[in-house]
This record gives structure tokens, sequence and C-alpha cells, in this order.
């Protein structure tokens, strides 16, 4: 029988000896487009290997890995510096709703080839003025006689330049949850603009999206209509699930931060008592993610919640510890130094998957029972 510990050994050796695309690191949940050839062919390997959406049904190519093991493979994909899945949308968001909402079409059309690596998926939810609250999408889903008209913008929509497709939330009836309906989209078609938008590290993983009378046949539809709100929010948090691998790289981080200052003289009585704070961040963050695991605790509950905060404050309280070890030549550097890297993107900790102060609201509402925040 399989324990996480067996599947923990028998995934070691794998990577091992696994052969690694030319340019293949751990790039996170999303590939910049230069990563998009070597994380592809990454995943074909996966899928081959058995490794690729452990979590699927096995009727769908998947492993029904445990919490446990899914855990266990995301923390030794971080230990060999190699990204867990080509990226997170297809295999964590679309797949598992097209299994819940699809239709036999669908599935049999879209999940072999997200398990690949053949289709990348973008999320098509965040608006300029959608995001926390996003009942409040105001992309427009018009139905006609042969299926349905799309007009509006996403924002914030990670990897569309590079995807096949889109998971579309729209509004195709009144206000409010009720309203929204979820669409497949194919990303060539007529009536869709995407525009990168550059990060402050350099990188352009997120898109602007602008549907111009874009046309969808009647079978893009997922579930039913009025249905888009379930299909949003059936996967919810299910990125927290790999929060705890990300000590892996933080720890890392804490090595070069001590030997950056070293190098330049600043490892002084200050540094080193902040060094061993954020070291005990790291190890409290871990520590949480077995508890929750072993617990059995769902990705979207309150124990995850707290996971998100610790790791929010542990990634940026290093990103910062890294500017104090590279003192003033962190101004100087490009964002290629891999320390400033490092702390421009800590500041997303603080807003994707959940912003803090939601968080917050979610913990003080449902765990601490302090009076609901005012609602409209
Ligand atoms: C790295 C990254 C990747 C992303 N990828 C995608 C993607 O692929 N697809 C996609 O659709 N979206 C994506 N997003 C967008 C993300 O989901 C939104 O940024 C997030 O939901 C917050 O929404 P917003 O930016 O509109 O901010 P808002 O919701 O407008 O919030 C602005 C500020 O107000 C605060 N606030 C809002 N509501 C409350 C409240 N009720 N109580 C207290 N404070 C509140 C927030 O905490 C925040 O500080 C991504 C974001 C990041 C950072």
């Amino acid at each position: 029988m399989t324990t996480p510990e067996s599947f923990r050994a028998e995934v070691r050796a794998w990577l091992a000896g696994a052969p690694r695309p030319a340019g293949l690191h751990d790039y996170g949940p999303t590939p910049t487009p230069d990563d998009i050839d070597a994380g592809r062919a990454w995943q074909g390997m996966l899928a081959e290997a058995g490794y690729a959406c452990l979590h699927w049904p096995a009727e769908h190519g998947g492993r029904e890995a445990s919490v446990a093991e899914q855990a266990a493979f995301a923390e030794e994909c971080a230990l060999a510096d190699v990204p867990r899945q080509f990226h997170l949308v297809g295999p964590d968001l679309a797949g598992p709703v097209l299994m819940a909402f699809g239709s036999s079409a669908q599935k049999e059309s879209l999940l072999e080839p997200i398990r690949t690596g053949e289709h990348l998926w973008c999320q098509l939810f965040s608006e300029p003025g959608a995001g926390s609250d996003l009942a409040a999408v105001r992309t427009k889903a018009v139905a006609v006689a042969d299926g349905w008209v799309i007009d509006g913008q996403k924002v914030w929509t990670s990897g569309a330049a590079d995807a096949q497709y889109g998971l579309l939330l729209a509004r195709s009836g009144g206000p409010g949850h009720g309203g929204l309906s979820a669409f497949v989209v194919p990303m060539d078609a007529d009536g869709i603009t995407v525009r990168p938008l550059q990060q402050m590290n350099g990188e352009s993983k997120f898109n602007e999206v602008f549907f111009d009378g874009l046309h969808l046949s009647t079978d893009a539809l997922l579930g039913e209509e009025g249905a888009g709100w379930a299909v949003a929010t059936a996967t919810l948090g299910r990125e927290r699930l790999s929060l705890g691998a990300n000590a892996v790289g933080m720890l890392k981080a804490l090595e070069e931060i001590v030997t950056e200052a070293g190098q330049r003289g600043r490892l002084d009585d200050h540094l080193r008592l902040e060094v061993v704070d954020a070291w005990l961040g790291v190890w409290l963050l871990r520590s949480t993610w077995e508890r929750a695991i072993a617990e059995g605790a769902p990705p979207g509950g309150p124990p995850f919640s707290v996971l998100k905060m610790i790791s929010t404050h542990t990634y940026q309280a290093i990103g910062d510890l890294g500017m104090e070890a590279l003192g003033l030549d962190a101004l100087a550097s490009e964002h290629d130094e891999p320390l400033v890297d490092r702390m421009l993107v800590a500041h997303a900790q603080t807003i994707l998957g959940g912003t803090t102060e939601i968080q917050r609201n979610i913990l003080g509402e449902r765990i601490l029972g302090l009076p609901r925040e005012p609602r409209a």
C-alpha cells in the first residue's frame, strides 16, 4: 500500500532521474512566455510518468492522490526546482469544474489536453470593478439564436497571452450571484483582444482581456445558465494546498541572504535576529501546513486562511530582509538579481488567491465570532 512517505520517496527518485527540458525551473503557478515550451514538455513527461493532475479521478487519467500525497509532491518538486505542473488554472481549476459541471462532449475534448500539457488555460474572472467582490462581474453574455455574444473586460488574467482556452465568468442575467454564468472560451476566437501588462519585476504574466462582440456557440456554456457562481466557487482555495511548499524557496532565500549580507559585511546583530525571526516563520508555516493536511481541513476553509496569512507575512518579511542584506546594491540591481525579484514578487502575495483583508474578515467572522462587516 502506498503511504504519503513511500509516495514521497518514489517521487524523489523519479525527479532525480528524470531528464529536464532545456530552461526548466520552478517558475510558480503561471509560466512566463519564455517558460511555455519547457513547462509544456515537462507536463507531458509528468503525464507519461503518472504524476500529472494527481488529484483527478483515475477515469480522467489522474491518481486520486490524497491531500498529503499532493502536498508531498509539491514539496519534492520545489526541492528539485521544477514546477509541480505546467500551470495552475487547467489542472486545478478548469479540469475539476469541467468534471463537475461539463457536458460529456466538453469532458471528452477538453480534459486530456489539460493533463498532457497541450492546452494552457486562463481564468477570466477579475474585472476592473470586480475582484474581491466577484459577484459584481459586469462582462455581459447575451443569448442569441445560435449561442451567446460576450462584451466586456477582464484584468489580471494570468497566462491569457499564451492560453488556448479561458474559463469565463459573465453576467447572463440580473444583478448578484444568480445572474452569472460560466463559459469555455477558445482564446483565438475573433472578438478577443489580449493586452499583456508588465509587472514591476519586468515579467508579463498578467493581461487585460477585452471582449468585443465575441460569439460563442451554445455548447460553450459550462453547467446551467445562472450556475456561474457555483462554478466559480467550486475550487476556491485549491491553490492554497501547496502553500507550505513555499517553505522550500523561503529557506533557500534565507541562505542566500546570509551569504550576500556576509559578503558585504552587513550581517550585524539586527539582521541576525531578523533572519532567525523569519526562519521561525518558515517553520511555523510548514508545521501549520502539515497539521491542516493531517486534520483533513478543506483548502477553502479557515485553517488554510491562517496558512495564507502566515505565508504572505513570511514571504514579504524575507523579501525585505533581502533588501537589508544587499543594502544600497539593491537599488542599483536589475530585477534579475534573485533577492530583488523575490522582494518585488512578494508584494503580490497580499492580493493573489484572496486578499489579506478578506482573509482577516473570514477569520474574524467565522473563527473568532467577531461582528460581521457591514454589507450593502
Ligand atoms: C499574482 C496574481 C495573479 C492573479 N491571477 C488572476 C487570474 O488569473 N484571473 C483572475 O480572474 N484574477 C487574477 N488575479 C486577480 C485577483 O483575483 C484580484 O486581484 C483579487 O481578487 C483582488 O481584487 P482587486 O484587485 O479587484 O482588488 P479589490 O477587491 O478592489 O480590493 C482593493 C483593496 O480593498 C480591500 N478590500 C476589498 N474588499 C474588502 C472588504 N470587504 N473588507 C476589507 N477590505 C476589502 C482589498 O483587500 C484590497 O486591499 C490575480 C492577482 C494576482 C496578484
